[in-house]
């Protein structure tokens, strides 16, 4: 009979087949207590399954190649870098010798403690890395009971499936995608997870948080994911068959469409050239941002880096990082934003300041990197030393005033020279700019310019201070409102602004990518956009049709209106118009 469940899309598109029910994380243990003569023997075999584990991933990783190496990677060395976490090893022989816990029981009581910490987070990204914990302490469970690889050749070897699970590993989704797997229904997890962002990029439908789904579905039912509506159905029934067929028929019209769209000029009908650029945060960005004809990375979160880990990056591996995104993008413009830490962006390395008050008011940003200069003048060598592999520019997060810039620069060129009298090879030149997102430095603008080679506008932040609406507040969603005619005035003066300096602006928050906002930036004057690599095509196609001449006429009065829906208005009636 027909059932039907639903979740969040973690990643949209829609796909049907024969269910596979995989339950690696649900953890039965023996909690019986070892005779103290079974203390040594338990250990032994914990730390066989710790090897198998290990060896598992290593293998894992040796199977990839290509783009997927360069993807998942990442993922499997986190995983890999777990199992050897001293402490997590440490936790484990204690429980097992002092509390005579038995393997099991041991790594089911260390799960639940990490657990409990990465819960309490408030930074949903910090938060989803919970699972990589729950994945990491799985795989060791199951070689534990020497199960759950079975299961997993089992379904590496079927094509046609919908892989129905609690939490999926990053790594496992990607064998499973490279052994034809459709789609992905977690009843768990989260849609800021690593195997959320790797579903995008594989454009493999995925769900997460649909409840019932491990008891609901079983092992061979059909199902049809919705990465549309947010929906599993059990058993579909011919109409929902036929919607399927529809949407099929869709997504492949639509995807031939945009994919004519790759390698062609960002055009408007009107013949005026915009540039597109890609936000990265990891390789798999990069790979996107070439394959969808990106001008370069307009923005490299380089915090990601930071947060990754536990421990800082040094300056070498910072070094290694931003090489391989120069030389991934092929000579195309790197803009490298320097560490944005703070606000929702807590570190486990301990810059940041704990308990602040206001954290989104508070030591974030370039305030942050100010306030340690060892840590922020040993990521400049880092991306001075990567500029010889490509064209890179600096870009500085929170600037509230000129004299910030001023300091980024004198420690930028104290970098320089060290670096000359070490012997490093440098690039000539670096262009050095700043992020707007206070607004005292959109109405100071011009003071800012005077130190910057560009500019780049962060709306999500620009608006959460200039509308007092916090970001990540679901409750204020309407407030937080970025057609709203203050927000308007202020990206009107800050184009204009760098316009007149004869000087790149570009912006980069997420409405950079929303085709529905495009219209209303062209007007404003802008010419460059930065979003994220699977939003370009759908940008370029909205850009394309677009009349330059006939928006840039409207700017002036688009910026005198008192209401959102006088803006509105506007922007349809000369849509409508042409
Ligand atoms: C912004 O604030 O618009 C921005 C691009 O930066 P982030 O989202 O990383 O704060
Ligand atoms: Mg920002």
């Amino acid at each position: 009979m027909r059932r039907q469940l639903t979740g969040a899309i973690a990643a949209p598109g829609m796909a049907l087949g024969r269910a596979r029910l995989v339950q690696p994380n649900i953890f039965h243990v023996d909690t019986t207590p070892l005779r103290s003569d079974e203390v040594e023997a338990e250990i032994v075999h914990l730390h066989m399954a710790l090897d198998t584990a290990r060896q598992e991933l290593h293998e894992l990783r040796g199977k990839l190649h290509g783009a997927l190496a360069r993807e998942v990677g990442d993922f499997i060395d986190a995983h890999s870098l777990l199992l050897d976490d001293q402490e997590l090893l440490r936790g484990l022989d204690e429980l097992v010798r002092v509390g005579h816990y038995r393997a099991g029981a041991a790594l089911k009581l260390q799960r639940d403690r990490l657990a409990a910490v990465f819960d309490a987070m408030n930074d949903p990204y910090l938060k989803s890395r919970g699972e990589d914990i729950d994945q990491v302490i799985g795989r060791v469970m199951a070689a534990l009971q020497q199960q759950a690889s079975a299961e997993e050749r089992k379904l590496a070897s079927r094509v046609g499936e919908i892989l129905v699970s609690d939490t999926v590993a990053p790594a496992d989704m990607a064998n499973y995608t490279g052994h034809g797997l459709l789609g992905v229904v977690g009843s768990a997890g989260s849609v800021y997870s690593h195997s959320a962002i790797l579903a995008r990029s594989f454009n493999l439908p995925m769900l997460v948080g649909v409840r019932d789904a491990l008891s609901a579905i079983n092992d061979d039912d059909l199902v049809l994911v919705d990465g549309e509506k947010g929906e599993v159905i059990v058993h579909p029934t011919a109409q929902d068959l036929q919607r399927y067929r529809t949407w099929q028929r869709e997504a492949a019209n639509e995807g031939r469409r945009l994919a004519r769209l790759a390698h062609a000029p960002t055009k408007t009908r009107d013949g005026v050239h915009l540039r597109l650029f890609a936000n990265a945060e990891q390789s798999s960005d990069i790979a996107q941002a070439r394959n969808r004809g990106a001008d370069g990375i307009g923005l490299y979160r380089s915090e990601f880096l930071f947060l990754r880990q536990r421990g800082l990056p040094g300056e070498e591996e910072q070094f290694i990082a931003y090489r391989d995104v120069l030389l991934g993008m092929g000579g195309l413009p790197v803009t490298i934003r320097t560490l944005d830490l703070g606000a929702d962006k807590a570190d486990a390395a301990g810059l940041v300041i704990r308990g602040e008050d206001n954290p989104a008011l508070g030591v974030r940003g370039v305030r942050l990197s100010l306030r340690y200069p060892d840590v922020f003048s040993a990521q400049l060598r880092a991306i001075l030393r990567a500029g010889v592999y490509g064209t890179v520019r600096i870009l500085v997060p929170m600037v509230t005033h000129a004299g910030e810039m001023a300091a980024v620069r004198s420690l930028v060129r104290q970098a320089r020279e060290d670096l000359r009298r070490q012997g490093h090879e440098l690039p000539e030149r670096i262009d050095i700019g700043a992020m707007i997102e206070v607004p005292a430095a959109a109405i100071g603008v011009r003071s800012i310019l005077e130190k910057s080679d560009f500019l780049a506008i962060g709306t999500n932040d620009l608006a959460q201070y200039v509308l007092a609406a916090d970001r990540n507040n679901d409750a204020l969603g309407d407030l937080y409102d970025p057609l709203h005619p203050a927000l308007l005035r202020v990206l009107g003066h800050v184009i204009s602004a760098a316009r007149r300096a004869g000087k790149p602006v570009s912006l980069c928050g997420e409405i950079a990518g929303d085709p529905i906002y495009a219209p209303m930036l062209v007007a404003l004057g802008l010419c460059e956009f930065s979003m994220h690599p699977g939003q370009l095509l759908r940008v370029r196609d909205k850009l394309s049709n677009l009349d330059h001449g006939m928006l840039r006429a409207l700017a002036p009065s688009l910026v005198r209106c008192y209401t959102r829906d006088a803006v509105e208005e506007q922007l349809r009636e000369a849509l409508e118009r042409h």
